[in-house]
């Protein structure tokens, strides 16, 4: 009976879709999140993400990284929970708006004036490029895809945004987790290269991310968008490991 396991498999993964994504508990209302880990997300913060590593821009993320927004995110990007993927969308445009919000006067109006001239979006959301290996395995550009959900949430209140995949690789990286803060530098100095510079050079970038931890990557995001020639206005992550509120 070799169709019996994978059916009673997929009934599992049906039962768990109805668990929050985030503290576990089961849920009636079949939403993916229970109200107090969907009001992680909405009240948290607002966070400062204290930059460790030197180049880091300003940084705004809605949640510490810690349970139960960690296991979202890991839900989301690791296990296959892409119904949690508008929740976190829209936590994403959050931070992007608190990004914004802190901008001085004079930087917003710029933004906007250019949005008024070109008749076109003109803040990017530019997403910090997965590697390879991970779209294989999750099948999905995760980070890409929370930067498309986040810049449609804030179209959706009239902001003039879009989602730019503007970031590739230059070189293969190691994966972040569990090297120290000087490793990571190191892993990722020179790592990034703009592909689409010219896309993304009448806008003004908010670099985005799911977490922001050391700042590295952030930091050599804005480095390879610089010296494209692209100004970076500063960054919003969902979640920071390091914050300050
Ligand atoms: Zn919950």
């Amino acid at each position: 009976m070799p169709l019996v396991r994978p059916l009673w498999a997929a009934l599992l993964d049906l039962a768990a879709e109805r668990d929050c994504g985030g503290c576990g508990r089961p849920q009636p209302s079949g939403e993916p999140l229970c109200p107090a880990c969907d009001g992680l997300l909405a009240e948290g913060g607002p966070w400062r993400t204290l930059a460790a590593v030197p180049g880091t821009p300003r940084t705004h993320a809605v949640a510490r990284y810690e349970d139960p927004v960690r296991t979202m995110l890991i839900g989301y990007k690791e296990r296959g929970r892409t119904d949690l993927r508008r929740a976190l969308g829209r936590a994403l445009a959050r931070a992007v708006a608190q990004t914004l919000d802190t901008l001085p006067d004079t930087a917003l109006d710029a933004v906007f004036d250019t949005a008024g001239a070109a008749g076109c979006a003109s803040v990017a959301l530019v997403p910090m490029p997965s590697r390879r290996k991970a779209v294989r395995d999750r099948g999905q550009d995760t980070t890409a895809r929370l930067a498309r959900t986040a810049a449609r949430a804030l179209r959706e209140v009239g902001l003039p945004v879009r989602a730019v995949p503007a970031l590739r690789h230059a070189r293969a990286v190691e994966d972040q987790a569990g090297l120290s803060r000087e490793q990571r530098q190191t892993n990722l100095a020179g790592a990034l290269r703009a592909r689409r510079a010219a896309a993304v050079a009448t806008s003004s970038v908010v670099l985005v991310d799911d977490i922001s931890t050391s700042g590295a990557s952030l930091a050599e995001a804005s480095r390879a968008l610089r010296e494209a020639g692209v100004p970076v206005l500063g960054a919003a992550t969902i979640a920071a490991a390091r914050v300050r509120s």
